[in-house]
């Protein structure tokens, strides 16, 4: 998003924001191809292995044109759920190019995953051992716990001793036995920490623990570091410096491939860092609200469109689009939910009127992708801006959509009679 002067608009690639918001109303998810390609770019750029391949966590943002742009970017898709593999079908991504890291589910999701023919990430030793009793033909995938404590806050981070996630790296032995006695066929090993790591040492030192881990595999093809990579989320912000890990994690990968004589392919999958910065949220202000200690701007949406601030307590850039030369003063932003939905407190924004259009940055990633339907709200529509076009990719909802999957009791009046006898 660019001030342009002479225009005195906020612009992404030339269109302004206030005219996006005016043609496709309000709440809108706006979502910048160029930010896209470029931090994937920036990614394969800084990583020098012979063999390298980013898997986007689709969960981060799943609609399906963003999912075709990762495919012709040359990604393959980091799924969770059964139905984010059909999504990832459905855009056109081969099973081979899918990864299926699932925690918690049932047998029968698993057995259908793998009649698609996915690749299958193993989360826990049960499921080691049923695949090695029913699927010795299958090559899987181990996820390991390193029990590192990293990420941005105890919710988004998955890799501590206490997480539900992977298997622990303490397991190894067993895990080990389990393998060579059913001669399973280990064709990866995978690690996912959380997001939001700073630290590129607790990435390598993560790193480390799985290198050691995937010495014991002789049939390994990959090693798959999950993602974690931080973004800004204010401009002073810090990130993750890829660069600079980049080289040190290349570094590492080529001298591992050298000590096994085997040129492994690399594997990342990240979701925030490709998409997070792509996207922007633009709502409506309906009202002013000066109570005794606090000038609330109250907006056409809540935490039913963007949930991150009410339950990871993150942060969001807020800027009023609509008056961008306006003098700066203090603003609570709160939604129109029945239920305290602040986006942020105390925050500096150009002086807002009613009706203006406000601008939350960083809601490419977990944005749209968490929204929900609460209060009976429509979720909102999502437009692409690519080379200098914008392309409406989803519609606003409708009553329809509340009321499709509903069904009327069948019998006339039966709520009224057991209210009577
Ligand atoms: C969510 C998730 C990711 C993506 O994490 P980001 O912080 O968005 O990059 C990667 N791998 C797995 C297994 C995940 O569950």
């Amino acid at each position: 998003m660019e001030y342009n002067a002479s225009t005195q608009n906020f612009e992404l690639s030339g269109l302004s924001l206030v005219d996006l918001a005016k043609e496709y109303g309000t709440p809108l998810f706006v979502y910048d191809s160029a930010t896209i390609i470029k931090q994937y770019k920036r990614l394969t750029g800084a990583i020098k292995v012979k063999h390298l391949k980013l898997n986007y966590a689709c969960k981060a943002l799943t609609n399906v044109n963003i999912l075709r742009l990762m495919k012709d970017l040359g990604a393959g898709i980091d799924a969770v759920s059964y139905q984010e593999i059909l999504l990832a079908l459905h855009a056109g991504f081969l099973p081979n190019e899918i990864i299926y890291t699932p925690n918690s589910v049932g047998v029968e999701e698993l057995e259908a995953a793998i009649k698609l023919g996915v690749k299958i990430n193993i989360d826990n030793i049960e499921m080691l051992e049923y695949m090695g009793h029913h699927h010795a033909d299958t090559a899987f995938c181990l996820r390991v716990n390193p029990h590192i404590m990293a990420g941005g806050n105890r919710k988004i981070s998955v890799g501590h001793i206490d997480s539900k996630f992977g298997i622990s790296i303490h397991q190894m032995p067993l895990v080990e036995r389990l393998v060579s006695t059913l001669n399973i066929n280990i064709e990866g090993v995978h690690m996912h920490t959380g997001s939001d790591i700073l630290d590129v040492d607790v990435f390598l030192h993560a790193a480390d623990i799985l290198f050691d881990v995937a010495r014991r595999f002789k049939d390994l093809k990959y090693i798959d570091f999950g993602s974690g990579f931080k973004v800004k989320y204010k401009p002073h912000d810090f990130e993750t410096d890829i660069e600079a890990f980049g080289t040190e994690m290349s570094k590492r990968f080529n001298e591992f491939c050298t000590e096994v004589g085997k040129d492994l392919t690399l594997m990342f999958e990240p979701g925030k860092f490709l998409v997070s910065e792509s996207g922007y949220f633009l709502a409506r202000t309906n009202v002013i609200k000066q109570t005794t200690s606090t000038v609330f701007a109250g907006i056409d949406t809540g935490f039913n469109h963007l949930i991150r601030p009410m339950f990871y307590d993150s942060y969001h850039e807020i800027v009023n689009v609509s008056n961008p030369t306006g003098k700066p003063k203090i603003y609570t932003v709160v939604g129109y939910i029945c239920e305290t939905d602040t986006f942020g407190w105390n925050r500096k924004i150009n002086q807002i009127t009613e009706g203006d259009i406000l601008c939350f940055r960083n809601a490419g990633a977990y944005c749209f992708s968490m929204a929900s339907n609460y209060n009976s709200r429509y979720r909102p529509a999502e437009v692409l801006i690519h080379e200098g076009k914008a392309y409406l990719i989803r519609q606003r909802e409708s009553f329809e959509d509340l009321i499709k999957n509903q069904v009327d009791a069948p019998v006339e009046g039966w709520l009224k009679e057991a209210i009577n006898t």
